[in-house]
């Protein structure tokens, strides 16, 4: 397995230097910055006064299969830093790395592509281009050199390679697949977001279908979490530095933190986390052992500096707003509270059709005893909180699996890994248990005996942030969300204007019971209403002839193709309102 894996780096490396050299021939004045294999292919980024585009692949691609055909031997030659330098005196890029090579203490080499095409590398690669199975150029896009703003922007040219036509096929079509579910394109088609320069990068506004979708999840939110026993409070977005000082966060987050704001005498700061403010809400009295446990939670907008380069639709934004609670609770009650998170999450999941072990799974994530810089020191506390945390995790039958080295510095934590279309996964959200806080915060409550007693904080999600939730559940559905989640539920098309009167009727009378319905106004055909609603993923288009009008009732076609005809309004109410109610995922009663 290990050894497939570097043949194909190999392999998609050579076809990435096969790419330099066609440019070069193409493309006399090229700088040639860098480019690596990848997980899924490889890349070649280059400064060129000329504009690249997808139009000249074909051509780019012709130039290749010659370089290929003519079978030009690879060869590593290992040279001095003055050799290098006098190769590569005309492009900055090579000299930087050269520079940087140096730095680190290693020696240069050379791959020799036939007699002519040289290249500052490491390797590993084929032995001869002929070797190149298979390989296509994919996409063209804008990168800085070192990822770095600041930088000039540098061309950026996408391709992958295998071994057989066959493999590369089998990918294209799956990476065809994947991009009809990509989030940001059905976002777009589906106009549920939009992005605006003058806005600001990575903050999405959403339309109002795209916040019907978002307010259906915060009202599903609020009453499931009120049903387990959640308060739900409301914290202002901002605080002062002072605060996540002292909950500790500050170093941390530094980095990901927007810069501080002077406001008369104080220093504020946009939240990256809801913590210490609910913290300071549970401090604002006493509380009694009875009370246990407490748990507060918040639609909390968050914000956190993230990359430009990181930024994608609502998956990586720079303002957010998580389902977030904190549970208060004795250190006896702490692993019952997590087993009810637990429990939460999966009944959460499974409303929004996410299958345990298929869409997600979780991670115990542990600490490291060695790293004191990372880790608050209490090697005793640690230990046990992985243990409650592992117990939990077995009591409960989950799919999980360990991650050393991946806890937050007060304490271990679940994670919960969603997966996206492809196999990839990432963390949707967290269950943290924590011991640190209480003591930095000396939050407390009183015991039977009158005591003061320290307690211990859950941190937890139910849903992650909304932006998030909302990026997968586009992806998994790609679009053709479940009827609860859909902007426009059903979509009336009348066959000609004859049945005008009667489809307002209808259209009314859905909205009356909160079926969001709309009618198709619009002076195109039957057919192309059809397909706009298929476009639109609407799961219920009713058609309405003059047979329906006579018979008073309506035909539905189903968003899966499927037809049913003559059915009275009462009826499709009931069934849809059903569906509706239940958060299922199917159009119609079986
Ligand atoms: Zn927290």
């Amino acid at each position: 397995m290990e050894k497939k894996k570097e043949d194909l780096t190999a392999l998609r490396h050579s076809t990435e230097h096969v790419l330099m050299q066609a440019m070069e021939v193409l493309y006399p004045n090229i700088l040639k910055a860098m480019g690596p294999a990848t997980e899924d292919g490889f890349y070649f980024d280059f400064d060129l006064d000329e504009k690249i585009s997808e139009d000249d692949f074909p051509k780019i691609e012709k130039e290749m299969e010659k370089i290929i055909k003519d079978n030009l031997s690879i060869t590593k030659k290992e040279i001095s830093f003055k050799e290098a330098r006098g190769l590569f005196n005309k492009n900055p890029y090579k000299k930087e790395w050269l520079d940087e090579i140096e730095a680190k203490g290693e020696k240069p080499a050379i791959y020799e592509t036939g007699e002519k095409f040289i290249d500052l590398c490491k390797g590993p690669h084929l032995k001869a281009t002929g070797e190149i199975g298979a390989f296509k150029l994919l996409s063209v896009a804008g990168a800085y050199w070192h990822g770095n703003e600041k930088n000039k922007m540098l061309t950026r040219i996408y391709g992958t390679a295998f071994p057989t036509q066959k493999e590369l096929k089998d990918y294209l079509n799956a990476l065809e697949e994947a991009k009809k579910h990509d989030h940001r394109s059905i976002g777009k088609e589906l106009n549920l977001f939009v992005f605006s320069d003058l806005i600001g990068k990575g903050l999405p506004m959403l339309t109002p279908n795209g916040t019907i979708i978002r307010r259906e999840l915060e009202t599903f939110i609020l009453e499931e979490e009120k049903r387990w026993g959640y308060q739900h409070v409301i914290t202002p977005s901002l605080a002062k530095t002072e605060l996540y000082k002292k909950s500790g966060h500050y170093p941390y987050y530094k980095d990901t933190m927007y810069p501080e704001m002077k406001v008369d005498e104080e220093e504020l700061i946009l939240r990256p986390m809801t913590c210490p403010h609910h913290f300071m809400l549970y401090k604002s009295k006493p509380h009694s052992y009875k009370e246990l446990p407490i748990r507060y939670a918040e639609l909390a907008s968050q914000f956190r500096y993230e990359k430009s380069g990181e930024l994608s639709g609502l998956l990586r934004v720079r303002t957010f707003c998580l389902a977030d609670a904190h549970i208060f609770a004795t250190y006896d009650q702490a692993k019952e509270e997590i087993k009810r998170v637990l429990d939460l999450i999966d009944c959460v999941n499974s409303k929004l059709g996410l299958i345990k072990g298929k869409d997600y799974r979780y991670r115990l994530s542990l600490g490291d005893r060695e790293d004191t810089k990372k880790y608050y020191k209490d090697d005793k506390a640690w230990d046990k909180a992985e243990e409650i945390l592992r117990q939990v995790l077995i009591e409960t039958k989950a799919d999980f699996f360990e991650a050393p080295n991946e806890a937050a510095f007060y304490g271990p934590k679940i994670d919960v890994q969603m997966k996206k279309i492809g196999g990839k996964e990432e963390t949707a959200f967290t269950v943290q248990y924590d011991f640190v806080m209480p003591k930095r915060f000396e939050l407390i409550y009183i015991d039977k005996e009158g005591k003061d007693k320290e307690l211990i904080v859950i941190h937890r999600s139910s849903i992650g942030a909304f932006e998030r939730i909302m990026a997968f559940l586009l992806e998994k559905y790609a679009g053709a969300l479940p009827v609860w989640l859909s902007p426009i539920q059903a979509k009336i098309i009348p066959i000609s204007e004859n049945q005008q009167e009667y489809a307002e009727k209808i259209a009314e009378g859905l909205n009356s019971v909160n079926i969001r319905t709309d009618l198709d106004h619009q002076n195109s055909t039957m057919q192309a209403k059809i397909r706009d609603a298929q476009i639109n993923k609407i799961p219920y288009m009713i058609i309405i002839g003059d047979r329906e009008k006579t018979a008073e009732n309506i035909s539905i076609r189903l968003r899966d193709g499927r037809n049913i005809n003559n059915v009275k309004m009462e009826e499709f109410i009931e069934i849809a309102s059903k569906i509706i109610k239940d958060k299922s995922s199917e159009l119609w009663k079986n």
